[in-house]
């Protein structure tokens, strides 16, 4: 077996200093700049970058990181903030962060254009992180290597236990990784925490590598490189739109949601700049970007088109996520530090 790949805190806190250290905050100022945390996918993030400078003339320093390891970085950089706004990423590190402080209140003159969930976000959070799209977790197979290995099709969660899956599941660690926490907290509020926990234990044995980015386990599975990939059904749908040989699926005992969020830092050097960039990424017209990049979230603004392909939530059963609780300082710290004490560590 493989050895499996985990993410140490230690690591997520040595890439600090990023590209942007050479720039000094007086001078991104003067220039008009923004300093960008992104944490959906690349192109995406390289999208919605070009576009708000095209349209405001801003320059816009952009790092894309997973949602966990942004929270530890700007945790790690508090008395010092070198970002302005965290764009993207499951809520969970938002919320974190807005109880600790990390985070600025803004109410958006956009409020009123939203869904119910994004702003019930912004609510729960007290006004520190807003709703800005939503998708729903599951995994995909390679139908290929399904076929290959005799594992019939996987419907369920119960069904990546099976010994024939032995090293052919692929996740992320939930450290580093929104998307692999919020299958941790899903897990935990289908079945309970014990059982909850004996699962992960047991999924454990079929898992040939924790990652750190949450999506990574999709291009992946894509590539035949795992038979089953668990990620957010829309990082599957992107393969699929691709032409991999992937199937979709929503697990049949029900499943969790992600409410990707948006954060303005606590003393951003440039807030100005990052609440135009704020305002400006609730439009409809800048969410659209999303679907063009093959990102295919459910967009928060009522007026952005969802994209055809972006898996029907309402098609899928979803849990009632609690993401008050599973956003909280102190459960999202003891459940990722028993993770990796009963989970991570065992062969
Ligand atoms: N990319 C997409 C398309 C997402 O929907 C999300 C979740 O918000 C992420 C990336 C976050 O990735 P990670 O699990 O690496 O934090």
């Amino acid at each position: 077996m493989e050895p499996k790949k985990t993410f140490a805190a230690a690591t997520m806190l040595a890439g600090t200093m990023t590209a942007l250290s050479f720039m000094s905050a007086g001078a991104a100022q003067a220039q008009g700049a923004l300093v960008m945390y992104c944490a959906v996918q690349e192109e995406w993030c390289r999208a919605m970058t070009t576009a708000f400078e095209r349209e405001t003339g801003i320059k816009v320093s952009m790092t894309r990181k997973s949602s966990g390891e942004i929270y530890a970085q700007l945790k790690a950089e508090s008395q010092n903030p070198r970002a302005d706004i965290w764009w993207g990423g499951t809520g969970d590190p938002h919320m974190q962060a807005a109880e600790e402080g990390l985070t600025e209140e803004y109410k958006s003159p956009k409020m009123s254009e939203l869904q119910d969930w994004a702003v019930r976000q912004w609510e729960q959070s007290k006004q520190r992180t807003v709703g800005i799209y939503s998708g729903a977790l599951g995994f995909g197979y390679n139908t290929d290597q399904a076929k290959a290995n005799n594992i019939g099709e996987p419907k369920c969660w119960a069904d990546l236990l099976k010994a024939e899956l032995k090293d052919e599941v692929q996740v992320a660690d939930p450290n580093s990784s929104g998307t692999a926490y919020t299958l941790l907290a899903t897990i935990i509020q289908i079945m309970g925490e014990d059982k909850g926990f004996e699962y992960l234990k047991a999924l454990h044995k079929n898992v040939n590598q924790y990652t750190k980015s949450g999506a990574a386990p999709a291009k992946a599975t894509a590539l035949g490189e795992t038979t089953v990939g668990i990620t957010f059904l829309h990082d599957m749908v992107t393969m699929v739109v691709d032409k991999a040989p992937v199937k979709v699926v929503a697990p049949c005992e029900g499943t969790g949601y992600e409410i990707g969020s948006m954060s303005l830092i606590k003393g951003a050097k440039n807030m100005d700049s990052a609440k135009k960039f704020y305002d400006w990424a609730l439009t409809a017209d800048a969410q659209k970007l999303g679907a063009d990049a093959k990102s295919y979230q459910v967009p928060s603004n009522k007026n952005t088109p969802i994209p055809p392909q972006a898996p029907k939530l309402t098609d899928i059963k979803l849990i009632n996520f609690d993401f008050a609780k599973y956003g909280s300082s102190e459960e999202r710290r003891r459940l990722l530090s028993k993770w990796d004490n009963e989970v991570k560590n065992l062969p």
